[in-house]
């Protein structure tokens, strides 16, 4: 037994040597080679870029809370799609504004709708992009409520009609993928039987499964002017506190006819990103929210971290984690980084 077998036993975790026979540092030593052995790598092929359509022709407004993001009319949101295509990003999610909102949010499932027009023209104007249509109601309600209102409380069994109705006029406009949001029980199902029986059987669902009820949505309410006018959304939206829980909504929309499930956010919640792809074999997404973009922006914008090492450590994180998609703010800075 050599000397350092003696001190340290002469097999250590999983048959390697224990110190100084081991060095980890080793494999540290240069960029090169710290490159050559990385396990976890990002490709823009990895992220999908979230986009807020307005009414109006060349309209393009900047967001606030969210700099670098905008508002954008149909005609800008397709200039921006061939760019988000040109830099290898899979697709997109559509958000939309409409010109009016009332109390059953008639503006998510008309076929006039602002996401239904964005849709139809991206997909008519730019080859190669997966448009994914957020199906909730919230942006089109007059109270901000992601269901309808009965009686001061969101009704879940009166809302099921209304998201199916917007994910078939979504997939009638021609989005490759519906991805409700909205977290009322039984909709993955209840819209899965809609576009089924409307010839649509081949139009995924990627579901917000796990979706929290978190702080970190604040800059999306005025990026999407969704905020809930009475209330807020945890009788609806997950409590933060829960894992297993989570993993028992993911499995009901499995169950239900999801084809990919998704975690939000992203990394406040990533030991159910893990679990989550540990326990079920679908593609799993997860949603750098608008919340986590803006705290990074902000405090690099102050020169208290670095943007870009922030940027692409959280991401590594996320996918470390076992996401397969991530929806983020970052795609396109990313993908210019990382092509
Ligand atoms: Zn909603």
């Amino acid at each position: 037994m050599s000397i350092a077998g003696e001190r340290y036993g002469e097999v250590g975790r999983m048959g390697t040597m224990t110190f100084p026979a081991s060095r980890p540092r080793r494999l540290r030593s240069s960029e090169t080679l710290r490159s050559a052995v990385r396990e976890t790598r990002l490709a823009p092929s990895d992220f999908i870029y979230p986009m807020f359509v307005c009414p109006g022709e060349s309209v393009r407004k900047e967001i606030g809370a969210m700099p670098g993001n905008y508002q954008m009319s149909v005609d800008e949101v397709v200039r921006e799609c061939r760019e988000v295509a040109a830099l290898g990003i899979p697709g997109v999610v559509l958000f939309g504004l409409p010109e009016t909102k009332d109390l059953v949010g008639s503006g998510a499932y008309a076929d006039d709708g602002i996401v239904q027009r964005a849709i139809r023209a991206i997909k008519s104007e730019v080859n190669d992009l997966l448009v994914i249509a957020d199906c909730c109601l919230c942006e089109y309600t007059s109270h901000g409520h992601c269901g309808q209102v009965v009686d001061g409380d969101v009704d879940n069994d009166a809302s099921l009609p209304l998201l199916g109705k917007a994910a078939l006029s979504q997939a009638r406009a021609g989005a490759d993928i519906v991805a409700p949001s909205d977290m009322m029980d039984g909709r993955i199902g209840s819209i899965r039987a809609v576009l089924d029986n409307n010839g649509f059987s081949s139009v995924p669902i990627l579901s917000y499964a796990a979706k929290y009820a978190s702080a970190f949505y604040g800059p999306f309410r005025e990026a999407a002017e969704s905020a809930p006018q009475f209330g807020d959304r945890r009788s609806y939206q997950m409590d933060p506190a829960n894992q297993r829980e989570a993993m028992r909504e993911i499995a009901l929309d499995i169950e239900e006819g999801a084809d990919m499930i998704m975690v939000k956010p992203a990394l406040p919640y990533l030991d159910v990103i893990y679990r989550a792809k540990q326990e079920f074999d679908l593609p799993v997404a997860a949603y750098q929210v608008s919340g986590e973009y803006s705290m990074i922006v902000a405090a690099a914008g102050n020169g208290w971290i670095d943007l870009d090492k922030s940027m692409v450590e959280t991401l590594t994180a996320i996918k470390r984690a076992g996401a397969d998609l991530i929806l983020t703010y970052f795609a396109k800075t990313m993908a210019k980084l990382t092509a």
